[in-house]
């Protein structure tokens, strides 16, 4: 308890909180650590290139956090390139899929790889730095703009800084900003919009050159300014890179490459939006209402 009294005294609440969040998962992890087994997939060595964009595959996956079965043998290849959107009801497992591919979390059954590569065999750091992971409602820490974008690629100069706003839409920002990118935003600081900051948050990710993208999409509505910027901004990274969505919005889902519907630990259907909305009665049933707000919106 002393020593949590220090940390607390160290460090600010958010730090805190991810921190402990970070704790837990580590906990989890090893708690699940097991011998690593001997999989008939390609050796790391295998032709993978650096800066490529990677593929993923999960082969029948399960996974509790507890006692529950929260994935219950989730199979799913994804392709080089593009993009994904997972969608289903809510604890239907989406974000857990987020945490195996970080390795947040080791599945209990079956293989998740990355280029044909176990998770497990990949060195963790090397993993971690091929993935860019942008959470749902992303935090922007009390600082300038700068240290917010620069915070996970502290070596990122101005220049770098410049083009991955310039892809993220938010030029438009700095130049508006009173000091641009040393103008202080979160607590105290100049307040940005939902969009705004879900875009700082990809910006953030990308100053790392992630070769697969994490994107939990956050939840409070956009405008439709905003909800426009992020559609062209993810349509354009899966050009590069292959990104993986966790989609509340029907303008993202339309633009995907395959549209995963996740219910109870399960994958339901993967396919188009014209595909599922044919075939896919649940699908039918979260565009009607999941995404009625956007279309209200007009988005
Ligand atoms: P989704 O992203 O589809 O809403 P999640 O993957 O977040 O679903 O959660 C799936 C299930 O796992 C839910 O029942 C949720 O309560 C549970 N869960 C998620 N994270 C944790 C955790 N860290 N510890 C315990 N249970 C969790
Ligand atoms: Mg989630």
């Amino acid at each position: 308890a002393f020593l949590l009294y220090l940390f607390y005294l160290t460090f600010p609440i958010a730090q805190v909180a991810e921190a402990a969040t970070a704790w837990q998962a580590g906990l989890a992890a090893v708690r699940r650590m097991r011998e690593v087994e001997v999989l008939p997939l390609e050796s790391p060595e295998g032709g993978v290139v650096a800066g490529a964009a990677a593929s993923v595959s999960l082969r029948d996956v399960r996974f509790g956090y507890g006692d529950a079965p929260v994935l219950r043998g989730v199979s799913l290849e994804v392709p080089s390139g593009g993009m994904t959107a997972f969608v289903g009801p809510s604890g239907a497992g989406k974000s857990t899929v987020f945490g195996l591919l970080e390795r947040f979390y080791e599945a209990e059954d079956g293989v998740v790889a990355v280029d044909g590569v176990d998770v497990r065999r990949w060195p963790l750091a090397e993993l971690r730095g091929a993935i860019g992971y942008v959470e749902q409602d992303a935090p922007i820490l009390a600082g300038s703009l700068r240290d917010n974008l620069r915070y996970a690629a502290p070596e990122a100069d101005d220049e770098e800084i410049m083009a991955v706003l310039a892809r993220t839409r938010l030029d438009g920002l700095v130049e508006a900003l009173p000091d641009g990118l040393d103008t202080r935003v979160g607590h105290r600081g100049t307040t940005l919009s939902g969009g705004q900051r879900q875009r700082v948050a990809i910006a953030r990710a990308l100053l790392r050159r992630p070769r697969l993208l994490l994107l939990d999409e956050a939840t409070s509505q956009l405008d439709a300014a905003n909800e426009a910027a992020l559609k062209e901004v993810v349509d354009d990274l899966a050009r590069t890179t292959t990104v993986l969505v966790i989609a509340h919005r029907l303008s993202t889902v339309t633009g995907a490459d395959r549209i995963v519907v996740l219910e109870a630990g399960e994958v339901r259907a993967v396919g188009s939006h014209e595909e599922l909305l044919e075939v896919d009665e649940l699908y039918r049933d979260l565009a009607a209402v999941q995404f009625a707000a956007d279309r209200n919106a007009g988005v």
